[in-house]
């Protein structure tokens, strides 16, 4: 069977479920053999409704008195209908699934499978799967009974796929192999091995074949995600950077004079990430950190080792607030550093010069003076400090042509700011260390793009920064080119904060008490909404609803308004406002999520907050317990539904570390990793938990990527490979 033939080769395919397929990337004849059952079901265990108990059941009926029915509340429409077998009838129902009310004809006879339960008081079938029992009449295989179910978004119809599959049935024994099968390998990767797991998927008699076959298939995708992490590794042993040299007096001047003491995961970090500096070999490094851990200044002292060594260094981050204040924090470092130490040499007060360089005061800023040199007392032999200077650019930044002069002379050491780093025409005099704070909101194209701009014939050094914990199981599999460091500890001091998940009714007693006692303590409070205005298809809260509520609530306190759509100054003024604690109660979207930093700030209100994933909820409570206060966020539901699982693991736990593992079981990893790689990651049978599995796949891949000419024997799993390769590196 040729796998790479167009998937309109297959009998049963025609241009319109081609265009279909093209969607969901079924593009090939392999890529359809790909495509695996969502489910199976037998009807062998079909009951006749006069003997149903509640639970999974499957029921062989005709349907009528279908009616859609639409409801206020939530918007929803829900289609009922009467199952009647010769025993008995049963309410079913599905939710606003509208197109199931034309979808039956009454002469027929179909199974129905779903959970037979209680709903308002009565039993119904619940959102049913439906099959025509003379579908599964006309099937080939031995067991009529048992059979796979497929879907592609209600857009072509599980029967059409068995018919498809039933016309490639002949040549699924030519299916050639994929896997090496060298003596690295477990024993089930044989000859034949594949052939027969697709197979088992496609045509089983029995849960047993199924099972059989999805092993095999899930040690092929774990094996090709390792492999294409070892190449990723050899990749990057053979590009060349600027080594940056440690100094230890250096790094003991500049730590000993930062605001705080470091934590003792700070410190490890720190040393980790110093040391890999020094190699030729480019740095590859994922420094993950709950949010307020304290990634910032690991940065900064990175950065500062660069400069030392006349490097220079980008850091990106994704939104302009989020840059403003990385800027902001960095300048206050390197500025206070300044002063401390030439205090502490009693030098005068009045040579001291901004370390920041914006495109407002580009002219005013003193670049390149002689008195960012300063012989060091620790170091005698007139070795000189180096205090980096720091500019901003972002889209809102003045004189952005300035800045970038002063970046391509080297006037400027470090540089912050978000996708206007990236263009063509910032160029860097010598990069030597990017920076990605958030990298997964990053795709690979825009990150390759920052890499680019160092020295001909070099790669920069990479640290990416992340507070959404990569689990340690994926680390393993998808990720196991990456250096990880750690920041599991949060600065001394920090109070936990509190999370309780209360119903939108109750708020009044059990929230606004509490929001008053903080602005009288002078406190500040976020109050988070998903939509910017109301809409007629969605029943969420609104900001400028919620605000005029606010605004009607607390009549003494100052509300703003934040969304993304604001223009940029206007964002920027509201953010600064809050941040000066001229805004005490900002009623904003998730705009705020990623890295705000307002320690003032104790409370956040989450509305509607089922709406999110539980990494964005995570993030968006980090916005609080960031000073030395406790801290709350309280988390909105409408009306009676019970609260999610997610909801209440949040409440549960603030170790986000263990939120990511509680995250990855819900979800599963090609949901959470596809959509945060800006790719397609079709994790969808591999289980991560599978430690042996694991084991075995990452020998095989290992000894096989010892020598990668080997590739070139297999082009069908190279070609695999290399779509794993850029979805998952991170430089
Ligand atoms: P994140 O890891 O979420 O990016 P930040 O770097 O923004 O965290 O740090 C959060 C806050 O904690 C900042 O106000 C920062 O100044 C402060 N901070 C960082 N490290 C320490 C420390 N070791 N001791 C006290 N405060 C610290
Ligand atoms: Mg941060």
């Amino acid at each position: 069977m040729d796998m790479n033939a167009p998937v309109e080769k297959v009998k049963g395919v025609g241009p319109k479920t081609a265009e279909i397929f093209a969607k969901v990337n079924i593009c090939t004849v392999g890529d359809l053999l790909y495509y695996l059952p969502r489910t199976y079901e037998n009807f062998q265990a079909a009951t006749h409704i006069s003997d149903l108990t509640p639970g999974k059941i499957v029921v062989k009926g005709k349907i009528s008195d279908l009616k859609i029915i639409r409801t206020k509340k939530r918007g929803l429409t829900i289609t009922e209908g009467v199952i009647r077998d010769e025993t008995g009838a049963i309410r079913t129902m599905w939710f606003n699934q509208p197109y199931r009310a034309k979808q039956f004809s009454d002469e027929r006879e179909y199974y129905f499978t779903g959970n037979y339960e209680l709903k308002n008081g009565r039993y119904a079938l619940m959102s049913p799967s439906a099959t025509l029992v003379q579908d599964v009449e006309a099937r080939t295989n031995d067991n009529q009974s048992f059979q796979p179910i497929y879907s592609v978004k209600n857009s072509v119809k599980s029967q059409n796929f068995h018919k498809m599959f039933n016309s490639l049935r002949s040549d699924f024994a030519q299916i050639p192999d994929l896997l090496p099968i060298t003596e690295d390998a477990p024993d089930f990767v044989q000859a034949g091995a594949r052939a027969e797991a697709l197979f088992n998927v496609h045509f089983p008699d029995s849960q047993d074949d199924v099972m059989r076959g999805r092993k095999y298939l899930s040690y092929e995708e774990l094996f090709e995600l390792i492999l294409a992490a070892k190449l990723n590794q050899n990749e990057n042993q053979k590009l060349r950077s600027l080594p940056l040299r440690f100094s230890a007096s250096h790094t003991k001047i500049l730590v000993e004079n930062l605001p705080f003491r470091l934590t003792g995961a700070q410190r490890k970090a720190t040393w980790e990430i110093l040391q890999d500096l020094e190699h030729e070999q480019p740095m590859n490094r994922l420094l993950q950190g709950d949010v307020g851990s304290g990634k910032t200044v690991v940065a900064a002292i990175a950065a500062a080792q660069a400069a030392q060594n006349g490097a220079q260094t980008a850091i990106l981050a994704p939104t302009a607030i989020l840059a403003m204040q990385h800027f902001d924090s960095l300048g206050k470092i390197f500025a206070e550093l300044k002063q401390r130490i030439l205090a502490s040499k009693g030098l005068n007060r009045s040579m001291l010069v901004d370390t920041k360089v914006h495109g407002k005061n580009l002219s005013e800023a003193q670049l390149g003076t002689s008195e960012s040199k300063i012989a060091t007392a620790t170091n005698q032999k007139h070795r000189t400090f180096r205090f980096p200077r720091i500019a901003l650019l972002t889209g809102a930044t003045p004189n952005k042509k300035l800045v970038k002069q002063a970046l391509k002379s080297g006037e400027i050491d470090v540089i912050v700011g978000t996708h206007a780093l990236i263009t063509d025409d910032t160029v860097f005099r010598e990069l030597g260390l990017c920076i990605i704070d958030e990298q997964h909101r990053f795709g690979v194209n825009q990150r390759q793009k920052l890499m680019l701009k160092s020295p001909a014939g070099t790669a920069p050094h990479l640290l990416s920064m992340t507070a959404t914990p990569i689990p340690r199981s994926l680390q393993l599999t998808i990720f196991g080119d990456l250096d990880c460091s750690i920041i599991d500890e949060l600065p001394a001091g920090r109070q936990p904060i509190t999370t309780k998940i209360i119903q939108e009714t109750s708020q009044r007693d059990q929230l606004y008490p509490k929001i008053r006692e903080l602005l009288q303590k002078g406190q500040q409070i976020y109050w988070i909404c998903r939509l910017v205005e109301d809409t007629p298809t969605s029943s969420a809260t609104s900001v400028k609803k919620q605000a005029k509520k606010v605004a009607s609530v607390f009549k003494e306190a100052k509300v703003g308004v934040l969304y993304g759509k604001m223009p940029v100054e206007e964002k920027d003024q509201v953010m600064a406002d809050f941040a000066a604690g001229k805004i005490e109660i900002l009623v904003s979207t998730t705009v705020v999520e990623v890295g705000v930093n307002v320690p003032n700030a104790n409370l956040i209100v989450i509305q509607d907050a089922d709406d999110y994933g539980l990494a964005q909820l995570h993030q968006l409570r980090g916005r609080v317990g960031r000073g030395d206060q406790p801290a709350y966020c309280f988390l909105l539901i409408p009306g009676e539904d019970k609260p999610s699982k997610r909801l209440q693991e949040l409440e549960k736990s603030t170790d986000g570390f263990y939120l990511a593992e509680v995250d990855l079981k819900i979800r599963g990893p090609g949901e959470i990793y596809g959509s945060l790689q800006h790719g397609a990651l079709n994790l969808e049978i591999a289980n991560l938990n599978d430690s042996v599995m694991i084991a075995q796949a990452s020998h095989h891949a290992s000894e096989f990527a010892r020598t990668p000419e080997n590739l070139e024997c297999f082009p069908e799993l190279s070609q695999r490979i290399q779509k794993y390769q850029q979805l998952t590196t991170l430089n």
